[in-house]
C-alpha cells in the first residue's frame, strides 16, 4: 500500500485505513482490538514503528535535539507529493510521524502546501492523530506574541485550494462544527497549565490565501469574529477530518496584524518565534505521553456518522 515508498528498509505498519470511505472501527471493543494489533505487529516484525501521533510542523518546531529520528519515508501518493519525506522516529518515549509543512529549507509557502498528500501520507503510515504546530498573527489585544492558542474553531477565507478527498461519483458532508479533537485539547490544555506556559484554550483561527499578509481593512474585519490569522490551517484541518484522525492546533502568536497599527514584517515574526518555539517543544515533549492509546473522543467515526 505504500505507493513510491523508497525505503524499503523500515518495517512499518500497513495502513490501517487508507480509503476514507470504508468505514472505521467505532465501538470500544473494536477500539481496543485497533490497539491490540498495531502492538501485535510491533511485537512481530520487532523493528517496526507504528507511530500513531503526527507532528506536521512549521518553521522551529523540528529539533533534532528533540527528536530521535529512526528514518524517513518517502512516498508519492494519488494526491502528488508530499511537503517531505516523513521522518519516524521518536520524541521522548512516543513515536511520532514527523512531516515539515513547508519541507525542508521552507521552500514551500502556505497555497503551495499539498495538504491532500501530506494527510493521505500521514494516514498510510499510521498516524490517527495529528499534532499541528503553526504561527499566527493576533487580531484581539489579549492574545499577545508568545502566547500558545489551542484552537477550537476557524474560519476559511482561502481561494484556491484543494478541500476535499471526495471529488465524486461520491459525495461526502462531513460535520465540522467543532473540527478539532476536545480530548486532545484538554490534553494541551492541562500540559501548558502545568508548564506556567501562556496560552488560550479556545479561539478562532481565520485561515487565509497569502502570500501577502492582510490589509488594514481586512484585519479590522477578521477581528469583528476571529482571535488569531494564519495561513495553513485550512485545508489540512477538514482533511485530518475525512480521514477521521484527531487533529489539534497550537498556535503560537508572532505579532499583532496590522490592525494594531504596527507593519508585520517576516523578521519580526521569525524573532517571535525562535524566541518562543520551546515553549511549543515543552507541551509536546510533556503532553504526547499523556495521550491515550484509546481514543476518548469521536473523530474516528466522523464518516459514519455523515453516512459515508
Ligand atoms: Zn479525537
Amino acid at each position: 500500500m505504500l505507493r513510491g515508498a523508497k525505503n524499503d528498509s523500515l518495517d512499518i505498519c500497513p495502513p490501517i485505513n487508507a480509503e476514507p470511505s470504508i468505514a472505521m472501527t467505532s465501538s470500544p471493543d473494536d477500539k481496543r482490538l485497533l490497539t491490540g494489533n498495531r502492538l501485535l505487529l510491533k511485537q512481530i516484525t520487532r523493528r517496526t514503528m507504528c507511530p500513531s501521533i503526527g507532528i506536521i510542523g512549521g518553521t522551529g518546531i523540528y529539533d533534532p535535539e528533540v527528536f530521535d529520528i529512526v528514518d524517513t519515508i518517502s512516498m508519492s501518493t494519488p494526491y502528488g507529493a508530499t511537503s517531505d519525506a516523513i521522518s519516524i522516529g521518536r520524541l521522548g518515549e512516543v513515536e511520532v510521524a514527523f512531516l515539515p509543512r513547508h519541507g525542508t529549507g521552507h521552500v514551500l509557502p502556505p497555497h503551495m502546501v499539498n495538504y491532500r498528500a501530506n494527510i493521505w501520507a500521514m494516514k498510510q503510515v499510521g498516524v490517527e492523530r495529528i499534532v499541528s504546530p503553526c504561527a499566527v498573527g493576533s487580531l484581539q489585544e489579549g492574545f499577545e506574541p508568545g502566547d500558545i492558542v489551542i484552537v477550537d474553531q476557524f474560519m476559511d477565507f482561502t481561494k484556491t485550494r484543494d478541500y476535499t478527498f471526495f471529488d465524486g461519483p461520491k459525495t461526502v458532508h462531513i460535520g465540522c462544527a467543532d473540527p478539532f479533537c476536545p480530548e486532545m485539547n484538554a490534553i494541551f490544555d492541562q500540559t501548558a497549565n502545568r508548564l506556567g506556559v501562556s496560552h488560550h484554550l479556545g479561539g478562532t483561527y481565520v485561515c487565509i490565501e497569502g502570500p501577502r499578509f492582510s490589509t488594514r481593512a481586512e484585519s479590522r474585519m477578521y477581528r469583528g469574529f476571529a482571535d488569531v490569522i494564519g495561513m495553513t490551517l485550512v485545508p489540512e484541518c477538514q482533511l485530518a477530518r475525512e480521514m477521521e484522525m484527531c487533529y489539534t492546533s497550537l498556535a503560537m502568536v508572532t505579532d499583532y496584524d496590522v490592525w494594531a497599527e504596527h507593519a508585520v514584517d517576516t523578521a519580526t515574526i521569525l524573532r517571535t518565534m525562535s524566541e518562543n518555539v520551546h515553549k511549543v517543544r515543552d507541551i509536546l515533549t510533556d503532553a504526547l505521553p499523556r495521550i491515550p492509546d484509546i481514543h476518548g473522543c469521536d473523530c474516528d467515526r466522523i464518516l459514519r456518522e455523515a453516512g459515508a
